[in-house]
């Protein structure tokens, strides 16, 4: 592979590394999943070895044309690069940007402008691999390089390992490596923002010709969403207004954050994942809180953004987690298929399952293209350990519609609850959709919001309806099997089932109870 992979930051002088990178007279930054003009690794590098820089944001067609004609995270990124397009301006530059196949664009762009090297942030999603090889070898044909730098994700593939140099499997040993790493190194050394505006004086005008104009949705055959009526905030602004807002409420993330009626986390998942924040800075900020505060809501939201790095980490070793289970004897498991099983599947893909908790949680993902965290759990395990259905056409399911779709976050979560993954959840811990919803939404307003039909049901019957009495139900004006799905299964005889069909990967005892 050709391209000229740079772990500056993981190495003393880390803006100043310590090979010789070359000068340039002309670069190219190639904006992905990057979306901000601020602590940006690969802008930073290229406006400080070069004389001149360009920009582009390329609407890969290979991404977008498999995308369904609503997809909120294109209007997403649109809206985000309208911003960062117009932020470039006012600081001198300009940003091209084109709707085409990014492995033929970028080289034939990179031609035309005639650029030396061409600057990017490291994406380590398997496609995302592949195409960069493509482009690299393109442009090495030309004479140019691909230059790449770390910038998603605080440590990266092989920089924290175990004693033994071995990649973690475990997340709590991995925490305190990681952990361990941040500190020795002094804080500041990793989590030091790139001074992007330091050289912002290299951006570079490109001729109107190469320009173009901004492509509106229809122009790439997308139609709008409701995002802007969500009043979904979105690009580098976006992310700044919730960051702040969050700031308010970290202290209270520990408690908060599993009960989905409540604003507890931060909402700031789509924004890491299109980089319209940097995730050092948010690492920064939980760990100076911390350090002054001592407090436990940025201890342990500083933790969820380690299970990102893992997760990130582990696709990096085990590239087969995409496929297939991370645990290889979990592909044993004989999962329901045919009709029942794809009607099954339908009720939950479309919140019609009988039980309020997932039906209001897939009513969210459905509406909003967000899921909490909480509910994200629930949802899928009652997909594989209530419906016993094969954790792959969930993770398909999701990634689908989460705006916030990470191949590497969604995949360990559904390994996590398919019990197949790394550090999983016991194959035997089987959450109870009831005893979920009682626990984590007890006076039912995260299932009224999301399920209105039965928002006249009182707080007891909630969370099982056909568990109302028929005076109850008449009361509230609810004819289950009419206004709402009377349970597609029965969740204990569903338990029992889970545990012989995970019969085959039985290495324990089974314990009696569920969650
Ligand atoms: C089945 C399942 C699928 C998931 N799919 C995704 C996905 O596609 N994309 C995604 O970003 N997260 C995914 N998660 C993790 C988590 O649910 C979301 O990151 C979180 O709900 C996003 O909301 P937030 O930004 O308000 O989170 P916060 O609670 O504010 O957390 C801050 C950030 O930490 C990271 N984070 C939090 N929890 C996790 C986790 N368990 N694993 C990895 N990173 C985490 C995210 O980047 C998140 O934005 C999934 C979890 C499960 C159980």
């Amino acid at each position: 592979m050709a391209i000229l992979s740079l772990t500056a930051a993981s190495r003393p002088g880390r803006f100043l590394p310590s090979f010789r990178m070359p000068t340039f007279n002309k670069s190219l930054v190639w904006f992905r999943r990057d979306l901000r003009l601020f602590d940006h690794a690969a802008l930073y590098h290229a406006l400080r070895q070069s004389r001149q820089v360009y920009c582009v944001f390329i609407f890969d067609r290979a991404i977008l044309d498999g995308l369904p004609r609503r997809d909120r995270r294109v209007e997403f990124i649109l809206d985000s690069v309208i911003e960062l397009s117009q932020e470039l301006r006012s600081k001198g530059g300009r940003l091209i940007v084109r709707h085409a196949d990014a492995t033929k664009e970028i080289p034939a762009l990179a031609e035309q402008l005639g650029v030396d090297a061409v600057f990017v942030n490291r994406d380590y999603e398997p496609h995302a691999v592949s195409r960069d090889a493509m482009v690299a070898d393109e442009l090495r044909g030309a004479g140019r390089q691909l230059l790449a730098f770390k910038d998603q994700v605080i440590f990266e593939t092989d920089e924290v390992l175990s004693q033994a140099g071995k990649p973690f499997s475990v997340f709590t040993p991995y925490k305190n490596a990681w952990l361990k790493k941040l500190h020795l190194a002094g804080d500041d050394f990793f989590l030091k923002a790139y001074p992007v505006e330091t050289y912002c004086t290299r951006l570079a005008n490109p001729p109107p010709s190469v320009c173009g104009d901004m492509p509106a949705l229809a122009d790439m055959g997308f139609e709008k969403t409701n995002l802007s009526a969500l009043g979904m905030p979105t690009g580098m602004s976006g992310a700044e207004t919730l960051l702040r807002e969050f700031g308010s409420r970290v202290n209270q993330y520990h408690t908060a954050r599993d009960f989905p009626a409540v604003k507890g986390p931060s909402y700031l998942s789509v924004h890491l994942r299109f980089g319209t924040v940097s995730i050092r800075g948010l690492a920064r900020k939980a760990v100076d809180a911390m350090r002054l505060q001592g407090c436990n809501g940025s201890a342990t939201w500083l933790s969820e953004l380690i299970w990102r790095d893992f997760y990130f980490m582990i696709l990096y070793f085990h590239p087969h987690v995409a496929e297939r289970c991370f645990k290889p004897e979990y592909d044993a498991i004989p999962w329901e298929s045919g009709e029942q099983a794809q009607m099954l599947f339908n009720a939950w893909c479309t919140g019609a399952t009988g039980y309020p908790l997932v039906d209001a949680a897939m009513a969210q993902l459905n509406e909003t293209g967000y899921m909490h965290n909480r509910l994200r759990m629930v949802t899928a395990s009652f997909l594989i350990k209530d419906l016993g259905i094969d954790w792959r056409s969930g993770d398909r399911y999701f990634a689908e519609r989460l705006n916030d779709f990470d191949l590497s976050a969604n995949n360990g979560g559904w390994q996590w609850a398919a019990s197949s993954g790394c550090d999983a959840q016991p194959y035997f811990r089987i959450f109870n959709p009831i005893t979920q919803s009682q626990k984590f939404d007890a006076e039912g307003k995260f299932i009224r919001r999301y399920l209105p039909h039965l928002s006249s049901l009182p707080g007891k019957y909630i969370h099982a309806p056909w568990l109302a009495p028929a005076p109850v139900l008449q009361q509230a004006g609810l004819v289950l099997g009419r206004d709402y799905p009377l349970p597609v299964i029965q969740h204990d005889a569903a338990r029992l089932a889970t545990l012989s069909r995970y019969a085959v990967v039985k290495k324990v005892p089974i314990p009696a109870s569920d969650e």
